[in-house]
């Protein structure tokens, strides 16, 4: 079985391969817009610590918005139900950075994995904490999941996206004006800033996202890390959020949930089995990763592993 999961992994990466070039880098970070395009990798991690990784699996690379499903993991344990009173838990149907709902729905964000709602979310992580405590805590985190110290805030991506971050800003003045900010909004957005900007490889991210797959404890070390029924819930948001306006997709595609980032990375959890992640930092015009989600579609079908199969 290991044979063919290596076999069906690098058939996935083979096949993927050729729609290199025809996603567009994010550029709206300008720190982002240097990623070698070309960068391609992808790893799975298995509950008994194995590995399968292929390409610039070991690369770290910038997670962005893959990010939100640890914060939100971090901040439905701190808060409970308590959460939901900020942000919703339906797609939304819209762009990452769409402002039109928030008019709409009284400042309240669809759901915890756009843009609104993870800077909402990162807020309510910061109650009875400094800014800079909360981005240790989430960074800290990281590293135990990755189980590897050496994940790291890219200070450069995080300055670099502070520096041109109006529509974030936008974002948060907007929900403070609906009382759904409760910290000043530039130390909230610092640290939401800092959780996009954290660098980490595809076989980090594999590993770290492995709870998600096995009930909200981690297979390899056996702690528990999230309620079982957080976990399910975080999932349950994953697969129907996780992809901005290509969700749906996404789940039509690919049938785990998953999590997108604008850094072209795409966290997947198979539940029961394993988590997967790839990198590649060409886009579709909704932001997820145009050649990541072809591999993950492929290595997915190969090894039957769709929740709906
Ligand atoms: N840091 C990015 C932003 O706020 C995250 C977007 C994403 O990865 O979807 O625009």
């Amino acid at each position: 079985m290991s044979d063919d999961i290596q076999k069906h992994l690098r058939n996935a990466f083979e096949h993927a391969k050729a729609y290199r070039g025809q996603g567009r880098v994010a550029d709206y970070i300008p720190a982002l817009a240097k990623v070698d395009p070309s960068k391609f990798g992808m790893s799975l991690a298995l509950p008994n610590g194995k590995f399968y990784c292929v390409g610039d699996a070991t690369e770290p690379f910038s997670i962005q918005s893959v990010s939100k499903v640890f914060t939100l993991s971090l901040a439905l344990e701190r808060s409970g139900d308590d959460l939901w009173k900020s942000v919703g838990r339906e797609p939304s149907g819209s762009s990452f950075n769409s402002i039109v709902q928030l008019e709409t729905e009284g400042g309240i964000p669809r759901n915890p994995l756009i843009n609104a709602g993870a800077i909402a979310t990162t807020d309510r992580l910061m109650d009875g904490q400094s800014a800079d405590d909360t981005a240790a805590e989430i960074l800290a985190f990281m590293q135990e999941r990755a189980d590897d110290p050496s994940v790291f805030i890219d200070q450069e991506v995080a300055s670099s996206e502070a520096a041109t971050g109006s529509r974030n800003r936008s974002l948060a003045h907007f929900m403070e004006a609906f009382s759904n900010m409760r910290h000043p909004i530039e130390t909230s957005l610092s640290v939401y800033f800092r959780q996009c900007a954290i660098a980490m490889s595809t076989r980090q991210l594999a590993r770290a996202g492995l709870y998600l797959a096995f009930g909200g404890t981690d297979p390899i070390s056996g702690k528990d890390i999230v309620s079982t029924e957080h976990c399910r819930h975080i999932n349950a948001i994953m697969m129907g959020c996780g992809h901005y306006d290509n969700s749906g997709e996404f789940a039509y595609r690919v049938g785990l949930p998953g999590k997108s980032g604008v850094g072209g990375g795409i966290l997947t959890i198979a539940p029961g089995r394993g988590a997967i992640a790839v990198w590649s930092p060409g886009l579709n015009d909704a932001g997820t990763s145009l050649v990541g989600s072809k591999a993950l579609e492929h290595f997915v079908h190969a090894l039957n592993w769709s929740i709906f199969t």
